[in-house]
């Protein structure tokens, strides 16, 4: 189930109970494809969230985001909307080898992050896939040569950076951290440091967090070029 191509499965997100605090401000007034926008709206997302407003039209823009905001205010779509956008600006298929790469701390939290991508981005012909171990290093490998775009845990996505011959990050456009402190709370910093080694530097690079302790700080300083720092603090 993890690999299908992003427009396979559609199924819009139902979502119960109390949501985020959202904006007044709309996904259609982003410069961003129709495609997007119905995939937003077939999940019922009209109104950004604090984050969203804050973070898309910097990164759309090409900025390098550090972007801080508490569990629950949306960031899976603050990150996700650009990297969709930025793949299908750049026209970009299978062919081009591994077009963003979003890394996330856990399995749970790739495979939730990647049930977005694929809802969001049912109108897209982006081949997604979900890299989280569970299944057999060889039967992955075939899979990640072929994908656009991959959700994965830090240690998987560094074993197929070192071992998977086929997979070739080379042209990567966007990388997408979330939950870093998180991912530096789980030991971490030295593999994402060596999968920072093996992507091109010339790169759009998003990092998220709950928090911005010094350590994400340096984390950052060592992920993004310039970035915007977008800090969302709420009561609410
Ligand atoms: P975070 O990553 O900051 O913890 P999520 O991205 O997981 O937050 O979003 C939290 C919840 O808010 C999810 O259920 C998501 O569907 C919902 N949500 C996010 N953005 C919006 C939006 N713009 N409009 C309505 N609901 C949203
Ligand atoms: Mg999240």
């Amino acid at each position: 189930e993890c690999g299908s191509r992003i427009n396979a499965a559609s199924k819009s997100a139902a979502k119960t109970g109390q949501g985020p605090a959202l904006t007044g401000r709309l996904f259609r007034d982003l410069p961003i494809s129709q495609r997007t926008l119905r995939g937003l709206e077939a999940s019922k997302y009209t109104k950004m969230t604090e984050i969203q407003s804050g973070a898309i039209p910097l990164a759309l823009f090409g900025r390098d985001i550090l972007g801080e905001a508490r569990t629950g205010s949306g960031k899976t779509l603050a990150f996700l909307v650009p990297t969709v956008e930025c793949l299908y600006r750049q026209n970009w298929s299978k062919m081009d080898g591994l077009g963003a790469v979003i890394v996330s701390p856990t399995r749970e939290l790739a495979y939730q992050i990647y049930q977005v991508l694929i809802n969001v981005g049912q109108e897209h012909e982006i081949s997604a896939g979900c890299i989280v171990g569970g299944r057999s290093l060889s039967e992955e490998q075939q899979a990640v040569s072929n994908m656009s775009v991959l959700v994965a845990t830090p240690g998987r996505l560094l074993q197929h950076l070192d071992e998977s011959p086929g997979f070739d990050s080379s042209a990567l456009l966007m990388l997408v951290i979330d939950e870093a402190d998180r991912i530096l709370d789980f030991g971490f910093q030295e593999t994402i440091h060596n999968i920072l080694g093996h992507l091109p530097t010339q790169r759009q690079t998003l990092l998220f967090s709950a928090t911005l302790h010094s350590s994400v700080h340096k984390l950052g300083r060592a992920a993004l070029r310039s970035p915007e720092v977008v800090s969302v603090h709420h009561n609410a």
